[in-house]
């Protein structure tokens, strides 16, 4: 059945060598109860040890039922164990976290029985050891002698061929040293058992065969046995550790120990609490400044005007810091002067513009200081007012299209969408009172977030107003004003010079007459911006379009085109910007006084800028047109600066994680050591080294899913004091907030950590020699 041919197995430590085996050469039948008696150290447990697998010999070879295990591999052991070997140990060698019949099954787990056959063999194993009641429990529950019962159950469970015993009775009592002997007797009935025992008085009482051992060699054989020629019929079933079983070991392992293990997840999770509030703040503060970028940005929208800006004119100003030793002075412009660019907001410019991707900018506002003849009915009379946007003192090109409208005298226009809808109003506006503006015809009147509407709007409505006066909205809504085309407003003399007329009652009820009606009061929405649209009036800006296009073809115009030096109604005399302004009062310019483009999101303005900056390529500086993105300057300062802070923060609370994994380290080598028996013990049952590292892997997972977890938990906890905190101190609300999947990548980092960390420890463990592992008390 088996036999050891010259066996033999020498330890070298320091100058010292213990012959452990020397030259052993021994056959054992199929079924005898054999018992090796030697004293200490003669080498005995190393003899059982080789035979069962769990130590290699040095040379010579070990015959299994006629097979050499010269050629066997780590993985043929481990079968080999697994199948043909039970054993039993002095120290009964239970796992203590796994129950009594968990432990009996483990032999089985590793080679694949299913459960319920692994459950009835379980059983039956304890049935026959007499502990049917006891299945349920821990190992720390029994006396030793059960535990030793126990031990036995799992030796046997598998039904091995051959079954191990170094010193079983070593730690008991005489009177259950007795039962046991005799349950080993009984079970040798069935097998070959090999026993070694200091106790020759039990050897002899049940023992079929003694050998006497000492020095690494067989001293006596009472029954000596040869072995025939063999057929070699011996075959292995593979076994293997399922990841579920690692789990299993390692969750009741962890279990045992919760104080511990809960506060190596904490220390370990310091690192992804710190990442996840750093990544929380910084994505709060990334939405405050997103949302206040893009309430900036509609407050400050990319500006064309007439005259603007050239900044890399402004960029060239004089940085010598010493002083001119010249006996002279030079003229010279002002740099804000040379900086001043006249931009040609021609028709190609226009069209450009509007060849815009409507994705990159779906608002753009085309203000034209278009002039328009109102007329009102107050009170049954009828008056002329002036409304119109161009610039107040009336000369020339204005600069400032904004300026003009801030004096609320023109009123503001706001765009219509590209696309045709109405959203820019009622995303950015809030309705006081009445309704959203639908017909070219409708205006509105925006009031500041003090309810304050400026008091000249009310007066270009035509209401007669004093400072501080007070109006109920529904007198406000409804009123009405009427715009009169030129050729009905104006009349000529004999002279040929033009007037504007006075029968306001009939120029209400000519066909080309427009009424506006005021919709709606409106307010601005966001807390950071005081408007887009001055305060006062405001109006489409296909309004003004619609009164060019009545007005650019009536007669005063023509009139006025044929003789450009001549004002067309006072018979002034008129330079060229004097002429311009007329014209434009008189509603025939086709120059916008400016274009305010509305990028659709904060980071698709960076396209429309490049998209007007194309505009310039190869264009002779006279040709250029320049804009002012007074909303670039404020935002690429604070987003950069959240980043770097993100980052530094991120990088101090990575050094944490990093120490979190190193901790995670040391815990798993702690456990490597604490649990070298139960790496000694499953091997012996013919778990692979794989298995071992897949343990340690499972509990390094357990603990690093737990840290993150438990780190995302504490992270979150901590977003609402933080909150409190930030709200009281800056005023911003819900500024923490932990992105879900910032949440789940910082749990798969934890874990991956952890693994790596705990992953050279499980090797270790794997690495373990079983025969030493056991050992080890
Ligand atoms: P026994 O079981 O008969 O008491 P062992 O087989 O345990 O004896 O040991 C035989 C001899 O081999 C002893 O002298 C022991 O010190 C030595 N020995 C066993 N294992 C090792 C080892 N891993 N390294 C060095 N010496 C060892
Ligand atoms: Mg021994």
């Amino acid at each position: 059945m088996l036999e050891l041919k010259h066996i033999k197995k020498y330890y070298h430590v320091g100058d010292t060598l213990t012959k452990a085996q020397d030259d052993v050469s021994v056959a054992f039948r199929k079924q005898e109860f054999v018992a090796i008696l030697g004293p200490s150290g003669s080498g005995k447990t190393t003899m059982l040890n080789i035979i069962g697998g769990l130590d290699r010999y040095d040379s010579g070879d070990l015959i299994i039922k006629g097979k050499s295990t010269k050629t066997f591999k780590d993985a043929d052991w481990d079968a080999y164990r697994n199948n043909s070997i039970g054993f039993i140990f002095q120290s009964y060698n239970l796992i203590t976290h796994l129950s009594i019949i968990d432990n009996v099954e483990m032999g089985m787990t590793l080679s694949g029985v299913s459960a319920a056959e692994k459950r009835k063999k379980a059983e039956d194993a304890l049935i026959r050891v007499g502990l049917k009641e006891h299945m349920h429990k821990n190992p720390n529950q029994l006396s030793g002698g059960q535990m030793q019962r126990v031990a036995i159950a799992r030796a046997i469970a598998n039904d091995p061929e051959i079954l191990l015993a170094d010193e079983p009775t070593g730690a008991l009592d005489s009177e259950t040293s007795e039962e046991i002997m005799q349950l080993i007797k009984d079970l040798s009935k069935e097998r070959l058992v090999v026993m070694v025992t200091h106790n020759p008085d039990l050897a002899h009482k049940y023992a079929d065969r003694i050998i006497d051992f000492a020095d690494g060699q067989i001293q006596h054989d009472s029954h000596p046995h040869v072995e025939g020629d063999k057929e070699d019929n011996f075959e292995l079933k593979r076994t293997k550790m399922s990841y579920f079983t690692a789990l299993k070991l390692s969750w009741n392992n962890i279990r045992t120990k919760k104080g511990r293990t809960f506060l190596t997840m904490f220390a370990s999770s310091i690192g992804i609490i710190g990442i996840a509030i750093v990544l929380a703040l910084s994505n709060g503060f990334q939405k405050q400044i997103d949302q206040t970028q893009s309430e900036t940005m509609a407050a400050m929208p990319i500006t064309v005007s007439q005259v603007g800006n050239d900044p890399s004119a402004l960029a060239q100003q004089n940085n010598n810091k010493g002083f001119s030793k010249h006996k002279y002075v030079t003229a010279e412009q002002s740099a804000t002067d040379k900086a001043q660019h006249v931009n040609k907001l021609n028709d190609k410019y226009l069209d450009y513009v509007n060849k815009m991707s409507k994705k990159k900018a779906k608002n753009i506002a085309v203000t034209y200081g278009t002039g328009m003849n109102l007329i009102r009915e107050s009170d049954g009379k009828w008056q002329a007012i002036k409304f119109s946007n161009a610039n107040p003192n009336g000369k020339g090109i204005d600069a400032s299209a904004m300026m003009a409208q801030s004096t609320g005298v023109g009123g503001s226009v706001y765009p219509i969408d590209r696309n045709g809808k109405q959203s820019f109003l009622k995303k950015n506006y809030k309705l006081l009172s009445g309704a959203y503006p639908t017909k070219t015809t409708d205006i509105v009147l925006v009031a500041d977030r003090d309810n304050v509407v400026n008091i000249n709007a009310l007066r270009n409505l035509g209401m007669k107003v004093s400072e501080k006066q007070k109006y109920n909205y529904k007198d406000l809504i409804g009123t009405k004003i009427q715009v009169v085309a030129n050729n009905d407003y104006y009349q000529q003399l004999p002279t040929g010079n033009y007037i504007p007329g006075n029968n306001y009652a009939q120029m209400a009820k000519a066909g080309n007459t427009k009424t506006l009606r005021v919709t709606g009061v409106l307010r601005i929405k966001s807390k950071n911006s005081d408007g887009l649209l001055a305060n006062g009036i405001a109006y489409s800006d296909r309004l003004t379009k619609e009164v060019m296009n009545d007005n650019k073809t009536s007669a005063i115009v023509q009139a006025q085109e044929k003789n450009p030096s001549k004002n067309i109604m006072t018979g002034a005399a008129m330079d060229e910007s004097t002429a311009a302004a007329t014209m434009t009062m008189l509603g025939a310019t086709k120059t916008p006084t400016s274009i305010q483009i509305y990028p659709t999101t904060f980071k698709g303005k960076d396209k429309v800028l490049d998209y007007l900056d194309k505009y310039n390529k190869g264009k002779s500086k006279a040709n250029k047109v320049v804009y002012t993105d007074m909303a670039g300057t404020v935002s690429s300062m604070t987003g950069g600066l959240m980043d770097a802070i993100t980052y530094v923060l991120i990088a101090f609370a990575a050094i944490s994680l990093v120490t979190s994994m190193i901790m995670i380290a040391i815990l798993t080598y702690t456990s490597v050591l604490e649990r070298t028996k139960e790496i000694g013990v499953l091997k012996a049952l013919g778990a692979r080294k794989k298995d071992i590292t897949r343990v340690f892997d499972a509990e390094t997972a357990i603990l690093g899913v737990g840290s993150g977890l438990l780190g995302i938990l504490i992270a979150w906890l901590c977003t609402f004091p933080i909150n409190i905190v930030l709200k009281n101190v800056t005023g911003l609300a819900g500024v923490a907030v932990l992105n879900p999947i910032h949440a789940i990548v910082l749990v798969i980092i934890a874990t991956v950590l952890t693994l790596l960390g705990g992953h050279i420890p499980a090797r270790m463990a794997a690495k373990k020699d079983a025969a030493i592992a056991l050992r080890s008390a």
